[in-house]
């Protein structure tokens, strides 16, 4: 079957891979409207249970779920002048509401319905939630106001990639405001935390945070902070970003409160989001040439038991002991498939779980049921873990749900000695960076004057970004002195990558 041919290996063509696996795990596939894509059942179940540890972490600090909508009047995108500059390239336009025939028959808008006011498919939502804000805010006792919203978004690309940049995705947006520069301030850094939690304790990424530089900064935050994963590639991923907005939309919304002092002022507003992207990222940073590797916490089938009989009644007896051992494990919380298909035997069985990243395999055979034993196979051999290991079945039971956090916590330790082993600290030569960006790639931490020019004409140069300025915890200890561009006063650390 040509669904059996091998993937192409990672090291022979890293992009070919990744859509091979995005395709042939069925995660995703593609649509008739170009760079739009169908997130199938196994990636959408990816996706529910990124949805449900987000969302509880989020209510667990404070904010509700709301919906707003999907069109938004065009002079509202216009007020923020940043903003509006930031999307006006990947607009999708609403002009008429109406079809008619037209004369050659085909459809075509009519034009006695055209719009006096084209709206817009959101790109992203705070001018039509801070619009809503300011009729809910008038005193200080209304504020902090913190909103989440789930929805899908369209930004217009037009070189799109599976998760990781289409035209419509799924994500979620925040939307706060509060009473105080420090209060929004606090609440964008505390939104860091909780991606960074999410993104290393779930999704084992291993992430770097820290701040953008303005070039790279959210159109109308005053500071945009973010979370970046190297991939396997060697490229960097955004996994995440919390922006802290100032007053810039509060001023252009009236956005506005009776302050404890009786005065006017206007709010503080942060906005965050995370998007379907992040499969993408789970993608690249764990698979290997076989397939998916898929961090336990996140992965729609934990453990998949694999019945190995030659005949209806060893059939009979193994089925039977599967389903004892799925429901002894389900009760203990876990996600548990039996694939009791008679169309396929064990070994192509094997291999397609394996592709589809399934953390572990659990095999029942006759010989296994007569010795009271279960055969435990993971998805990949970590350090410290046996692959394979047969235990008494009771034994075996109870150690599934340690071992798939001990798998867990594997997949995070080495992508996190990936990307330190793959990041390049106290580059202070430009002639290095190019080098290092154009060679091996990776993070490259070098001085950083601040200047635009610098920045600039390292993107123009080798396609580098400074991804973040490190928060102080992944900063060098050496800080560095110069400007590895310009040779200038370093004014910060910067960790530069060609990113996707
Ligand atoms: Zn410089």
């Amino acid at each position: 079957m040509a669904e059996d041919k091998a993937l192409t290996s990672r090291a022979a063509d890293f992009s070919a891979w990744y859509n091979e696996v995005v395709q042939r795990t069925e995660l995703a596939d593609y649509s008739p409207v170009r760079g739009c894509m169908i997130i199938r059942p196994y990636g959408y179940g990816i996706w529910e249970l990124m949805q449900r540890v987000l969302d509880d972490m989020f209510k667990a600090t404070g904010h509700q779920n709301a919906y707003f909508p999907l069109f938004i009047p065009l002079s509202f995108i216009a007020r923020e002048a940043e903003h509006v500059e930031g999307f006006a390239k990947e607009m999708a336009l609403v002009t008429h509401t109406r079809l008619i025939h037209g004369p050659d028959g085909n459809l075509i808008p009519d034009p006695s319905s055209k719009l006096e006011e084209p709206l817009i498919v959101r790109p992203t939502s705070e001018t039509i939630i801070y619009d809503a804000f300011a009729k809910w805010v008038q005193s200080y006792r209304d504020l902090p106001l913190l909103i989440n919203q789930w929805a899908n978004v369209v930004r217009w690309e037009m070189r799109t990639r599976l998760f990781l940049r289409t035209a419509e995705f799924l994500w979620q947006e925040g939307h706060t405001a509060h009473a105080s520069e420090a209060d929004a301030q606090e609440e964008a850094a505390r939104i860091l935390g909780i991606y960074r939690t999410f993104q290393d304790d779930w999704l084992a990424l291993g992430v770097v945070t820290g701040v953008k530089s303005p070039a790279e900064k959210f159109p109308g935050a005053d500071r945009t902070y973010a979370l970046e994963a190297l991939m396997q590639d060697n490229r960097a991923l955004q996994c995440g970003t919390s922006h802290m907005l100032g007053q810039n939309f509060a001023r252009q919304f009236a956005l506005r409160f009776q302050a404890e002092n009786g005065q006017e002022e206007y709010a503080w507003n942060t906005s965050w989001g995370v998007s379907t992207r992040l499969i993408g990222g789970v993608i690249m940073a764990h698979g290997d040439d076989t397939g998916l590797v898929l961090p336990p916490r996140v992965a729609p089938i934990q453990a998949v038991i694999v019945p190995i009989y030659r005949n209806d009644e060893e059939r009979t007896l193994v089925l039977e002991k599967a389903a004892a051992v799925a429901g002894a494990l389900r009760a203990q919380g876990l996600r548990i498939h039996v694939d009791a298909r008679d169309t396929l035997k064990p070994g192509p069985k094997y291999y397609e779980w394996e592709r589809k990243g399934v953390p572990l395999r659990i095999e029942i055979g006759p010989r296994d049921v007569a010795a009271g034993k279960l055969m435990l196979v993971l998805r990949l051999e970590l350090a410290g873990e046996a692959r394979k290991q047969a235990l008494p079945e009771a034994a075996a039971i109870e150690s599934v749900p340690a071992l798939l956090e001990r798998y867990q916590r594997g997949l995070l330790s080495a992508a996190t000695a990936r990307r330190e082993q793959h990041s390049h600290r106290g580059v202070s030569s430009y002639q290095q960076l190019r080098e290092i960006i154009e060679g091996s790639g990776g993070f490259v931490y070098a001085g950083w004057c601040g200047s635009a020019e610098c920045e600039t004409r390292v993107k123009d140069d080798t396609k580098a970004t400074i991804r973040v300025l490190p928060s102080e915890e992944f900063r060098t200890p050496e800080a560095p002195r110069h400007c590895a561009v310009c040779g200038r006063e370093a004014a910060a650390e910067a960790v530069w990558a060609r990113a996707y």
